[in-house]
């Protein structure tokens, strides 16, 4: 499908552009300026509200955004996808809405109903489903692209993202999301190397992480799909494993965080009246930045609440030990 020009703010190439966060920048600026939705959705980022727990030494907190019922609570069954309209498809955009042609099958667009300062939807031009193993290449090349100011973050279609039927990374400011430092930092723990990649976890995290990380991006892309490879082994089927992934690029290093789940939201997201609990953890939400549409779970969640949530979402680590195992 080709993209009507009106569309297009710019057109970049993946690998050859210099500057692209500061084009993003611009993007959003004119966006701001001339879409009423993203105009709205920002101005009501100023009365979000922020509220530290800390979970063993880790950073944890929680956002009051009510801008974000929509994607917390949305229906994500298979039938209910089928049943509405996507918003992704090129056609579907408002029409103010413009985007950053990134080669020739991505757009980046600004996030009308945003979690953070800068946050930016990178989706495919056409509706085709949410399967990583075919775009870790240009993952990583959006990493090194968008690097140092943005992580690249992928929510797999059965945990997390919003659009399963459509594929889109995000983009969020670099720090934003907590895991991005606390992979690289003292309390990540070698677990097996892969070519020259090494692949590491966190210690004492409450949730089971693998943070692969080296200075070649053939590398790196070579190592996620064996590691997802080795993992849909261990799970015994051909869909793709649970996860929610963050990829970003330090200087010259590529690290890439693949969270391992076993399950999209906690039992008490299902339920009723006082007993319900409002949260659908996706990469942001696991990565140390959990998302809280209403007030009442802004208020009253506690680090052991939310230790026993991830705990329920995420795999153990005897996953991650068979994965290594099977690698
Ligand atoms: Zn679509």
């Amino acid at each position: 499908m080709s993209i009507p020009d009106p569309r297009v703010f710019a057109d970049v190439t993946p690998g050859a552009v210099i500057g692209l966060p500061n084009l993003c920048r611009s993007l959003l600026r004119q966006q701001r300026e001339s879409w009423p939705m993203c105009r709205d959705g920002y101005a009501s980022l100023g009365s979000i509200q922020t509220r530290s727990l800390g979970l063993n030494g880790h950073a944890l907190h929680l956002q009051f955004n009510p801008g974000r019922i929509v994607s917390t609570g949305a229906k994500v069954d298979p039938a209910s996808i089928k049943q509405r309209r996507c918003f992704l498809c090129v056609a579907h955009l408002p029409p103010e809405q413009q985007g950053i042609r990134y080669g020739k099958h991505l757009l980046i667009l600004c996030n009308p109903a945003p979690i953070f300062s800068e946050h930016f939807t990178i989706s495919h031009v056409e509706h085709c489903g949410q399967r990583l193993d075919r775009h870790v290449h240009t993952m990583l090349r959006l990493a090194a692209d968008l690097a140092p100011a943005f992580s690249v973050f992928y929510n797999g279609p059965r945990c997390g993202a919003s659009a399963p039927d459509h594929f889109h990374f995000q983009a969020a400011p670099f720090s934003a999301i907590p895991t991005v430092a606390e992979a690289a930092g003292p309390r990540s723990t070698p677990v097996c190397e892969i070519g020259t990649v090494q692949v590491s976890t966190i210690a004492g995290y409450g949730r089971t992480v693998a943070t692969l990380r080296a200075s070649d991006p053939e590398e790196v892309a070579v190592a996620v799909d064996r590691f997802l490879s080795a993992w849909r082994r261990v799970d015994g089927h051909t869909d793709e494993p649970m996860t929610n992934v963050i990829a970003t690029r330090m200087e010259k290093v590529y690290q890439v965080v693949i969270f391992l789940r076993r399950k999209h939201r906690p039992e008490a997201f299902f339920k009723e009246g006082d007993e319900q609990v409002l949260v659908s953890p996706a990469a942001v939400d696991i990565g140390g930045l959990v998302i809280t549409p209403r007030e009442r779970e802004f208020s009253t969640l506690t680090s052991e609440a939310l230790s026993g949530i991830f705990d329920e979402v995420s795999c153990g680590p005897e996953v991650l030990k068979q994965i290594v195992e099977a690698l």
